[in-house]
């Protein structure tokens, strides 16, 4: 395969825009490393065709370590492993964040103004105004043809008092509206799409599938290579310039450990040689929180119920139209579940569908809801290897709801969307509430059925966080401390979780990691002049 300038781990939101932006200079030779396999498949185009992706072999298929504050349940978590990541299996929803969020973490150099140049550089918008962009590799539309009941959510959430809103992307976020998605033309547009596909002809730029990387390999302190297995033959590549590992907020901080990097009793437990004592590796692990009311439709209403009919399967193969282009979550409202918060602190995702267990739950007759994803949890978990094997699957905690607060606020979350649902028009379409149901109503009954049915939104972050060392993992130029040569671009870099769906932050840190690299950004003192870690 030759030499190589840069190694790219994972072909997600953010390695797909690190790869394709680095190759973008024609004297670097890129070297980008999937560990899963084509996204060409009807479940990864067609939007709707998503949960079709779970379990199978393009699925890391997590499940949590027990939760103790979902009732000791384990919780499955999916994962993209294919080209595109979690951008290839995601709900396809574009939302940017507050300008709180990125003010808020008081991270030099990453302050809201900071970081829109970068959003306007990634979106092709379709909102025409200074506040979007036009013309980058990610588009964001609305999708054709929503479903009936999506208006009258977003017309009961409007007279239930949320104001309707053009914009649900950010900075403002508050109001409702039907989504921004990722699709175009019917069809899913993921990272793999927006960036890899325009950059694949380029021969700088060479990218492996099926190659699963077992660990970074350190030299005197700098990471020369990656160990890679490949059809069961174990090959190492290395790399002259930096290596940037994006294989997401799990896989990127269980790399770390296993090359050594990461809290250092717990190497030494695990029999991993310590090359960097770094404590915030797989700490601070972050999740929004998410419950779903589910409401039985009136008939004539269907939602998606019939949305795999052959019918609806030739008018998406034929005409990228019908029921598979919705990307499901087809409405969302950002609200403020208490007086006097400084920005939305949940999102309502709609969908005319019935939505429970990650899609495996059923019902008999069409149904449509509205789940309730929290912003701005309190409960933090983490991620740790369980032994030096790069095949065996780290322990995932979530830690999900073992904040009391974060419990009031899905219970708001739930009593709220009761309100909207008690508006007309949707009070006129919904036969019976299917979950909770009528039976939960007291603060106890609800906090009870919280716990025992809360999910979460698929928003792992915060594992390999941006901070000083100790504290954070990377710099803000996302060096990892402690390694020359190394550098992380992902969810897992965030600092603090944004209030927004997850890829888009991951996409913008992707666009930066390469800015830095490329020196066309520069965060002045980003590097910390202290090294974490004086190991042997
Ligand atoms: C079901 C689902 C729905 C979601 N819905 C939305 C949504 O609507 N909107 C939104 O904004 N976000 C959504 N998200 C979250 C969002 O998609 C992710 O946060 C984002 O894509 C993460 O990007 P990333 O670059 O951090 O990691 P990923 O996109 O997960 O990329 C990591 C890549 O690294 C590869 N990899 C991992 N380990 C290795 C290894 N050892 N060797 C080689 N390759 C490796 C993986 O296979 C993967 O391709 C959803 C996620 C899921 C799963």
């Amino acid at each position: 395969m030759g030499s190589f300038d840069h190694i790219v781990i994972g072909a997600g939101s953010a390695g797909c825009a690190v790869a394709a932006r680095l190759s973008e200079d024609p004297d670097r030779r890129v070297l980008l490393i999937e560990a899963g396999g084509s996204d060409r498949r009807l479940e990864a185009r067609a939007p709707a065709g998503f949960p079709g992706l779970f379990h199978t072999k393009r699925d890391w298929d997590y499940r949590t370590e027990p939760e103790p504050g979902c009732a000791g349940r384990r919780l499955y978590h999916p994962r993209g492993r294919l080209v595109g990541g979690c951008s290839a299996m995601n709900a396809q929803l574009w939302v940017r964040g507050s300008d709180r969020d990125y003010d808020g973490w008081g991270i030099p150099g990453w302050g809201w103004e900071d970081v829109l140049p970068y959003f306007l550089r990634i979106e092709d918008h379709f909102l025409d105004d200074a506040a979007h962009g036009r013309g980058g590799p990610i588009k964001v539309r609305r999708i054709d043809t929503p479903d009936p009941t999506t208006a009258h959510f977003v017309r009961s959430a409007v007279a239930a008092g949320i104001p309707e809103t053009q914009d649900l992307s950010g900075p403002e976020l508050e109001g409702v509206q039907f989504s921004a998605t990722n699709t175009y033309r019917g069809r899913r547009w993921s990272a793999a799409r927006g960036y890899l596909d325009p950059a694949r002809r380029r021969r700088n730029l060479t990218v492996v599938t099926d190659t699963l990387v077992r660990r970074i390999v350190l030299r005197e302190g700098r990471a020369v290579g990656v160990e890679v297995e490949r059809r069961g033959t174990v090959e190492r590549h290395d790399a002259r310039g930096d290596i940037v590992l994006s294989a997401g907020a799990f896989n990127t901080p269980h790399l770390l450990q296993i090359s050594g990097i990461g809290p250092a009793e717990h190497l030494a437990e695990i029999g991993v040689d310590l090359a960097v004592d770094s404590p915030a590796v797989g700490a601070h692990l972050t999740e929004h929180p998410m419950t779903f009311v589910n409401w039985e439709l009136r008939a004539p209403w269907l939602g998606l119920s019939d949305a795999e009919s052959p019918r609806q399967l030739l008018r998406w193969v034929l005409r990228g139209r019908g029921k598979l282009c919705s990307n499901v979550g087809e409405s969302l409202a950002h609200v403020r579940t208490e007086e006097g918060l400084e920005a939305p602190d949940m999102q309502l995702v709609n969908g005319p569908v019935f939505f429970w267990q990650h899609g495996e739950g059923e019902h008999a007759k069409p149904a449509m809801m509205v789940g309730q994803s929290y912003w701005t949890p309190k409960s933090r978990g983490h991620v740790l290897a369980r032994s030096a094997d790069p095949t065996q699957k780290p322990a995932v905690q979530l830690n999900l709801l073992t904040e009391p607060d974060d419990v009031a606020a899905m219970m708001r979350g739930v009593r709220l969307t009761r309100r909207i649902a008690e508006h007309a028009p949707l009070r006129d379409v919904i036969a019976a509430e299917i979950t909770p149901g009528p039976d939960v109503q007291t603060d106890a009954e609800l906090e009870r059925w919280v716990r025992e049915t809360c999910e979460h939104t698929y928003h792992p972050a915060c594992t390999a966080r941006i901070g000083e060392p100790g504290e954070g993992v990377v710099d803000p130029e996302l060096r990892v401390h402690g390694v020359a040569g190394l550098r992380v671009a992902d969810a897992s870099v965030l600092p603090r979780i944004t209030r927004a769906n997850t890829h888009a932050p991951a996409t913008l840190v992707g666009e930066r990691c390469a800015a830095f690299i490329r020196g066309h950004d520069a965060i002045p003192g980003a590097r910390s002049g202290r090294s974490a870690i004086a190991t042997p």
